[in-house]
């Protein structure tokens, strides 16, 4: 009786927001992966402590907490979580824009598609990645990304625009019918995939798929801040989309979330401001139509369990020393194992050098002075950290397996990258995702529908309402 009375209650409200809330011609949604309430906030403090104006997406002016959980886990993943977000249902981890029963969920995109708006879908990871996929592709396993590959085709949205469309030629998927970029072209896609050729795109070109990385994920904004951004791709997007019958646009920043895997502060708190970037391009466009257009702000979940504070620096915070490290933990990775793999016989005078150049750690001084001395404490964690790691490639050589080394995580890299955020009084508590509620934000037509205590799906349910008018 009870549970009745709820239903009867969610749907006479659900319909009361459908009369109520008025029709938009253009629909923004960015969903930051990975990117919650700290991950705002420390990108927030690190502009503060540099005197640099704070993020646009933390001063919209509706504001909702919301839920995260799936259908079988307190903590999502991003499929669940973007299915959640995109079709309104919660579903358990792993699946993709399907039900618990393997069911298609229908997106808000697809809502959108058939109110006779134009769709595009943008991200920074590869376009047939678990959250860009939640709006156009149906299966129990986030990992099918052939399958997934002939969704988007299928889809036929009319731009897509990010990495590249990851194992489009997977020959052993056992439903291979061919390489998805020449199927999309036979389905009438125009494809793109140099920063030139993507510049170059007009309306004239129809469906399009902008492939920005050919590689796979487009590249960190910290380690190549003058390549394609999806600022750049969200205004191709939106010169394209626009008309008469408006558009609906997801953009995604999906790197977040892998730096926060990482624990890596200063990238996540740059790809923030990146991922802020590109809202403020919709934010200007908005100032031209601000009765047709609304723009929402979420994050799929928490990643890291990021907290801005750090034992051992107590009720101080420092920052602005984050500004310091110079590429992301990745890329400090690769240069060490480089280092290693050419020379075994390294010394750690030679990955001083490294740890020197990524972080601008300095060996030598007055800790007292100067935050980014180590400390003789800190100096026999990192070199206990490099025997660990040439440790580690010697096994690999004598059991004849190198890529065993590749593909561990490098030692040096953990003990560096927690040793730098400490120093800005940061830490993690965890390598995966958190259940840590998100913040939606929003500002436009019907903004004030984000609001309160909300759940993932939530943003779905109104949207979807929103789109439909
Ligand atoms: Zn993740």
């Amino acid at each position: 009786m009870k549970r009745l009375f709820w239903a009867v209650l969610l749907l006479s409200l659900s319909a009361a927001f459908a009369q109520q809330c008025k029709s938009v011609k253009y629909v923004f949604l960015f969903i930051g992966d990975g990117m919650s309430i700290p991950q705002r906030m420390a990108a927030d403090a690190y502009l503060k402590s540099l005197d640099k104006p704070l993020l646009e997406i933390n001063k919209m002016p509706c504001q909702a907490l919301t839920k995260t959980n799936s259908a079988d886990h307190l903590i999502t993943d991003s499929a669940a979580s973007g299915t959640a977000i995109a079709c309104g249902k919660k579903v358990p981890n792993h699946y993709v824009g399907v039900d618990a029963e393997g069911k298609p969920l229908t997106s808000m995109a697809v809502v959108a598609k058939r109110a006779g708006k134009k769709v595009g879908i943008i991200t920074s990871v590869t376009l047939n990645h678990a959250t860009p996929a939640a709006f156009y592709a149906h299966t129990t396993n986030r990992s099918d990304y052939y399958k997934i590959g002939l969704d988007l085709v299928a889809s036929q949205f009319d731009f897509f625009a990010g990495g590249a469309i990851n194992k489009h030629d997977d020959k052993k998927s056992k439903i291979y019918r061919g390489d998805i970029l020449d199927i999309a072209r036979e389905s009438g896609y125009k494809i793109f995939d140099t920063p030139e050729g993507i510049e170059s795109i007009t309306k004239a070109d129809g469906k399009t798929i902008a492939i920005a990385s050919k590689n796979g994920a487009m590249p960190y904004a910290i380690d190549e801040p003058n390549s394609l951004r999806i600022s750049n791709l969200l205004e191709k997007a939106i010169e394209v989309l626009d008309g008469d019958e408006g558009f609906f646009i997801m953009v995604e920043g999906g790197k977040i979330d892998w730096m926060c895997h990482s624990n890596d502060a200063a990238t996540t708190i740059r790809e923030v401001i990146d991922f802020n970037n590109a809202v403020k391009v919709a934010m200007d466009f908005a100032k031209k139509s601000p009765d047709q257009t609304l723009i929402v702000v979420t994050g799929d979940h928490e990643t890291g369990g990021l907290t801005l504070g750090f034992a051992g620096t107590g009720y101080e915070s420092y920052m602005y020393l984050l500004k310091n490290q110079t590429c992301s933990v990745g890329e400090f990775e690769s240069r060490v194992k480089k280092l290693i793999t050419t020379n075994p016989d390294a010394s750690f005078e030679d990955a001083k050098k490294i740890l020197s150049q990524s972080f601008s750690f300095k060996f030598d001084g007055d800790a007292k002075a100067d935050r980014l001395v180590l400390g003789a404490a800190e100096i026999k964690t990192l070199k206990d950290a490099f025997s660990r790691e040439k440790d580690f490639f010697l096994k690999a050589k004598k059991s004849g397996k190198k890529e065993a080394y590749e593909r561990e995580k490098s030692p040096l890299a953990i003990s560096a990258i927690r040793c730098f955020n400490n120093k800005a009084g940061i830490a993690w508590t965890s390598n995966a995702h958190t259940a840590l509620p998100v913040l939606t934000t929003a500002q436009g037509v019907n903004a004030e529908a984000f609001s309160g205590m909300i759940q993932n799906t939530d943003i779905a349910a109104k949207m979807k309402k929103i789109l439909e008018k």
